[in-house]
């Protein structure tokens, strides 16, 4: 048992302490972004109130100082997931441009005609469709690994579609429709046997507990600051230097340059030659604030918290008649994904929605592996260190209810 004080967590979040529809809120939409504390929203709000301007390339104090912690948030990024060198840590404005970045930049380099890429069944479309409009340009493979009913990826089956062809390998260390946590750490080593490089999705893993670059031996890892308690529009790609090195740039433009002429541009030193444009201070420094909020609490604290909410949740769920989880693995984030007999999840979303309750419902970015469990989307509950058994008692109420209704 560990003591979190769950009521001094949530005075941290000025969101959560608001009325909907005459209701106390109740946010259990922690999948999709997570709410910010106060300490985020005050870092950016004293920013732009008193430290704004445009970074690296001002000799002035303002953009002296901001450039300075813009730097500073990227060792606070390298610390945080343990990565080798500063420069590994690109800033991008999320997962998404993060994966795409790879997939343009790894892909332009090292992927030709018959190349083959892996990635697996519970993939959000982020990390599927980047690889597929890959593979239509270069007219390469893009190979899938296959899931059990519990929802987790078959090693075995994984280990039979590697190949002398396979460039890469994609996938997420915990699918965000379903919870599940993958063996990364497996599928990695099993790729490295064969000198293939690893991309890790970690947007659902980063915010449940602590992540090691060195440890984990991915070649890439990516987030998105607004899933871990951090501003909108920041994100980190990871990635090992000698990699980053060899690839080529994929947005070019301002920062990125080392000279222009209009004959022929040469590229900056790494993580410059990855970031082009104005990048987002703001967010990376707002970043920084959301990193060190959540270690203050501490990572292997939220994790042990966490999971006593999903074994609650779990337990009162499965106890609803006609309620089935889809994704049923003894490996998985405080997230719950379940249908409901005879209701559609909409359905379901939208009265529950009324009682306060902030729920997702859909296909969550992953429509391939909902038509692998043959349906067409779930209503996923995804919880938070600020949540509490009794927001989840409110939600089986609440889905007694709506049984009742649609009865
Ligand atoms: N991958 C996974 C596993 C996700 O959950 C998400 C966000 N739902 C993404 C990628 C995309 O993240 P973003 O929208 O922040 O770019």
């Amino acid at each position: 048992m560990i003591s979190l004080d769950i009521q001094k967590i949530r005075n941290d979040f000025p969101i959560l302490n608001q009325q909907v529809y005459n209701k106390p809120l109740i946010y259990f939409d922690n999948g999709a972004t997570t709410q910010k504390p106060q300490v985020v929203i005050d870092e950016e709000l004293k920013i732009y109130s008193h430290e704004n301007s445009n970074i690296h390339r001002g000799v002035h104090y303002l953009s002296e100082q901001l450039t300075q912690r813009y730097e500073d948030a990227r060792k606070t990024v390298r610390k945080f997931i343990n990565a080798k060198h500063d420069h590994e840590v690109i800033f991008t404005s999320g997962t998404t441009e993060s994966i795409n970045t790879i997939a343009f930049s790894f892909g332009e380099k090292y992927i030709s005609e018959g190349d083959e890429i892996i990635i697996s069944t519970v993939e959000h479309h982020a990390n599927i469709v980047p690889w597929q409009m890959l593979c239509e340009r270069k007219k390469a493979i893009l190979k899938v690994i296959p899931i059990n009913d519990k929802g987790e990826l078959l090693l075995d089956e994984y280990q039979k579609l590697i190949s002398p062809k396979t460039k890469i390998v994609a996938v997420n260390q915990v699918s965000n429709a379903l919870g599940t946590v993958n063996n990364v750490k497996k599928l990695i080593d099993i790729a490295h046997q064969q000198n293939i490089p690893v991309l890790i999705d970690g947007a659902q893993s980063i915010q449940h507990g602590n992540i090691d670059m060195q440890e984990l031996d991915c070649d890439f890892f990516v987030f998105s600051g607004h899933k871990i308690y951090g501003p909108n529009g920041i994100g980190v790609l990871y990635g090992k230097e000698k990699l980053l090195n060899e690839m080529p740039p994929f947005m070019t433009g301002g920062e990125m340059i080392k000279k222009v002429t209009f004959e022929k541009t040469t590229f900056n030193e790494l993580p410059f030659k990855f970031e082009a444009g104005t990048p987002n201070y703001v967010g990376a420094i707002g970043l920084v604030a959301a990193i060190n909020y959540i270690q203050n609490i501490g990572l292997g604290n939220i994790a042990t918290y966490e999971k006593e909410l999903l074994d609650y949740a779990t337990k009162k769920l499965e106890s609803i008649d006609g309620l089935k989880i889809i994704g049923t693995s003894q490996k998985k984030v405080s997230v719950i994904s379940f249908v409901l007999d005879n209701i559609h999840h909409y359905d379901a979303g939208m009265v529950i929605d009324k009682m306060g309750i902030a729920v997702r419902t859909g296909h969550h970015c992953a429509e391939p592996l909902m038509n692998r469990f043959s349906i067409e989307g779930t209503i996923r509950a995804s919880f938070s260190f600020y949540n509490t058994k009794e927001e989840i008692d409110k939600l089986h109420e609440a889905l007694l209810t709506v049984k009742q209704m649609f009865s």
